[in-house]
């Protein structure tokens, strides 16, 4: 097993299927620049062997299928089907929700329990700035469906100071409405905004965040699992009742690396073990080739993967969020 020093060791996976995207979000790429479609990405059943393997070598018990966007590419269907077949106590994927619902009745046969759709504002225009692209009702149209097949929705939002600051209580009211989780994900110094005055300029942090919600509702933080990136809150309504939860992923300001049990494949073939750092380990000729060199070959990257991990904090990297999928 593959445990560094401060016992940590990967349990989750995220697979990025493929880098291409239907948005360009102003905080994930510069300039409305959608990044070439990777070429040489693996194919849906060579990244669905990566899985496997990875179980059986790095112990993963959990998967995240993210993207670029997962659903823009043809090899959605087949990973989806062939990794619901395995024996993961947990698969999920993340989604910009423009494609979702005609998705859904796949999603509902192969069995999956939740979708995490990332949706930053529920201004029609404001959202058009933010994902250059894309058109919200599309989206509102797939979380609705999803939630009438029975799947579970969370939903992703990351706060920008000067890009939707004014939408956290309207989001929050939509969550809570539909038994929604909103996740409020911290702005992270990644891609362009490693080095950028963006970062500091746009940067919504968890206590200014807590000050908006706290005008309208109670709250009280709540236990998560010991290795969730997720600050949880329960909301609380004028007779104590629990009206529902929303979480912070605060990257900034609780940061979680020490517990960290993420790693990620990426879908041109790298393995990552951990988003503050621009290394990454081939791994596309051995999941291409015999058995025995894959698990041999694929131990000594998880090893070099896992010493990426920092130690205490997220420290920035050049890695872009579309290319390894959050
Ligand atoms: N296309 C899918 C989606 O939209 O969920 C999956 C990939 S997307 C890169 C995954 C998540 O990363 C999204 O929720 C997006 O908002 C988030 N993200 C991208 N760049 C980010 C940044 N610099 N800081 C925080 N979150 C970021």
């Amino acid at each position: 097993m593959i445990v560094d020093r401060t016992g940590r060791r990967f349990r989750n996976l995220r697979v990025s299927l493929t880098a291409a995207c239907n948005y360009a979000c102003t905080y994930c790429v510069e300039d409305g620049k959608r990044l070439l479609r990777a070429r040489d990405e693996l194919s849906a059943a060579e990244l669905a062997h990566g899985v496997e393997l990875l179980m059986e070598v790095a112990g993963i018990e959990k998967l995240r299928i993210t993207g670029g966007e997962p659903l823009v590419t043809p090899k959605f269907d087949d990973f989806l089907t062939a990794v619901m077949a395995m024996p993961l106590s947990d698969v999920s994927f993340t989604t910009n929700g423009q494609l979702l619902a005609d998705k859904v009745d796949l999603l509902a046969r192969c069995g999956l329990k939740r979708v995490n759709v990332s949706l930053d504002t529920l201004h029609p225009e404001r959202f058009r700035q933010i994902a250059r692209g894309g058109d919200l009702d599309s989206v509102l149209h797939g979380i609705e469906r999803c939630l009438a097949a029975g799947i579970r929705v969370k939903l992703n939002m990351v706060p920008l100071k000067t890009g939707n600051a004014d939408q956290i209580l309207p989001m929050l009211d939509y969550a809570l409405e539909r038994g929604i989780e909103l996740r409020f994900i911290e702005l992270m110094r990644m891609g362009h905004l490693a080095h950028s005055a963006a970062f500091d300029r746009d940067f919504l942090g968890m206590e200014d965040l807590l000050d908006i919600i706290g005008a309208r509702y109670r709250y009280n933080r709540t236990d998560a699992a010991w290795d969730s990136t997720a600050v949880r809150f329960d909301v609380r309504g004028g007779d104590d009742a629990v009206l529902g939860q929303f979480g912070v992923i605060a990257n900034e300001s609780e940061p979680f690396c020490s517990t960290c049990t993420r790693l990620r494949l990426s879908a041109d073939g790298y393995l990552h073990g951990c988003l503050s750092s621009s290394n990454r380990h081939a791994v596309s000729d051995l999941l291409r080739g015999p058995r025995e060199d894959a698990v041999a070959g694929l131990e000594a990257a998880l090893w070099r993967a896992m010493g990426d991990k920092q130690d205490v904090a997220f420290t920035g990297g050049a890695t872009v969020m579309k290319l390894i999928g959050g």
